[in-house]
């Protein structure tokens, strides 16, 4: 059997890897996301192998660099099913049909700049069209700890990841042989997604990166540390801008200024959740409460954690613009949660030149994006085409991160009972994946970092 790697290799998104059992041709591929890098944008339009042959595709989880080019791959012949959990199947639904949203508008504009300044015509990834008919092949019925043999002699077991809802890594075997696919793994300490399981054995692990050179702080810090954020803008008369992804994040801030108010920490604002998008993944989440912590599922049962007096759930656009009017004491959440677009842009446009106010990061930040300059501290920014000064308080809280840190990406991988013949690392940055590489080496483990397209024997 062989295994190549289309995406995420030596760079965090684009997530896709494809077993191949050389012998009859069946295969199994692990997802097919988007690359968000602006430095690989290209790969999102490369089809290195033949779609037509691909008997299965795997998902590990909804998040767009994991599904994100799904409606491309039908669109260029694929056939077979996609396999996933339910409620990653419901996520997945609404976040690419918003992608699929994106995209086309996107292409409408570069469409009209082309023929006005006379220059090649754009290509279209795919548009909502497409992304429709992808629903019709998912079959959401992957669950836990339970093994699935394929029609093509694969068997495939998913387990929690406890990454975002619905999200798993993934054990598939054929011929004595095994392989796991750690997705995306996720952060032990946050409030509502239950912690990730441990991957018992295989003989070969590719294993995300993403936070493999660093520690987070405590969760327990990190609420400290974005309360006193609220409570020092508040001071300053300022706004408090969160640019949050739509799934999880949101929640977790949802959820977690639902305490603060519950417990009377929360001094008296108003919190805008500005992002549809994030309401309906809300909605999700409510609907899927059995998936969650034990200990949050009587406060499920009981009514919507989400939910508290100072929240405001914006829907239009002009519910939108009127934010705006609002100078301070007011807390944004919206989306997109690395500045690609999105709603976030206009608050930007109107609160990050002022000093009073603040810019709360809560995700990781990819290479090449707006969120990933105002992080490292660019001092001008261009938003929706205009030059901006950056002087609000600019703040990172990584200890929100839905993705295990390193600490706890060694617990994962030291948990398997034999030491694999090899661990790949994927998903991350080349001089985090360096970093990585040493502590496992230091453990015993062989590691490899494969690049993009290349083989690798099980
Ligand atoms: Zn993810």
């Amino acid at each position: 059997m062989i295994i190549k790697s289309f995406g995420a290799t030596k760079n965090v998104t684009g997530s896709c890897h494809l077993l191949i059992d050389e012998k009859d041709d069946s295969s199994v591929m692990v997802d097919f996301g988007l690359f968000q890098e602006r430095e690989f944008e290209e790969r999102n339009y490369r089809l290195d192998f033949n779609p037509k042959g691909i008997d299965y595709l795997i998902l590990t989880h909804a998040h767009i660099d994991h599904c994100g080019r799904i409606p491309f791959l039908i669109k260029n012949g694929f056939k077979g099913r996609i396999l996933c959990t339910k409620p990653t199947y419901q996520l997945a639904k609404v976040l690419l049909l918003d992608t699929g949203k994106i995209i086309s508008e996107n292409y409408k504009y570069e469409l009209k700049k082309s023929l006005r300044r006379n220059e090649e015509k754009p290509r279209l990834l795919y548009n909502e069209s497409d992304v429709l008919d992808s629903f019709d092949y998912f079959d959401p019925f992957l669950e836990y700890g339970k093994p699935y043999e394929l029609k093509n002699g694969f068997v495939v077991e998913a387990h929690d990841a406890g990454h975002i809802l619905g999200s798993s890594f993934v054990k598939i075997k054929k011929n004595g042989k095994s392989a796991i696919f750690s997705g995306d793994l996720g952060n032990k300490e946050k409030p509502i997604v239950r912690n990730f399981e441990y991957p018992g054995e295989a003989d070969i692990i590719y294993t995300e990166t993403t936070y493999g050179d660093r520690n987070h702080r405590s969760f327990k810090e990190s609420k400290e540390e974005f309360l006193a954020v609220i409570k020092e803008t508040f001071k300053n008369n300022g706004n408090v801008l969160i640019p949050s992804y739509a799934t999880e994040r949101a929640q977790d801030i949802l959820y977690i200024l639902r305490e603060f108010y519950e417990q009377g920490l929360l001094p008296k604002c108003r919190v805008f959740l500005d992002s549809p998008l994030a309401l309906n993944v809300t909605n999700i989440f409510i609907q899927n409460f059995s998936y969650f912590k034990e200990d949050n599922i009587p406060l499920f049962k009981k009514g919507d954690p989400f939910n508290f007096p100072y929240l405001n759930i914006v829907k239009d656009v002009e519910e939108s613009k009127n934010i705006n009017k609002v100078s301070e004491r007011a807390i944004i959440i919206a989306g997109s949660g690395m500045l690609h677009g999105g709603r976030i842009l206009h608050h930007l446009k109107h609160n990050i030149w002022k000093k009073e106010n603040a810019v709360v990061f809560v995700g990781y930040q990819a290479k090449g994006t707006l969120g990933r300059k105002i992080v490292a501290k660019e001092k001008k920014v261009d938003i929706l085409g205009e030059n901006f000064e950056v002087n609000a308080q600019i703040y990172t809280i990584n200890g929100f991160s839905s993705h295990a840190d390193q600490n706890e990406l060694i617990e994962w991988i030291t948990a398997l009972r034999f030491k694999p013949e090899k661990v790949c690392l994927v998903h991350g940055d080349e001089d985090v994946m360096g970093v990585y590489k040493s502590k496992l080496e230091e453990r015993g483990f062989s590691v490899y970092i494969p690049d993009y397209t290349e083989k690798i024997n099980l």
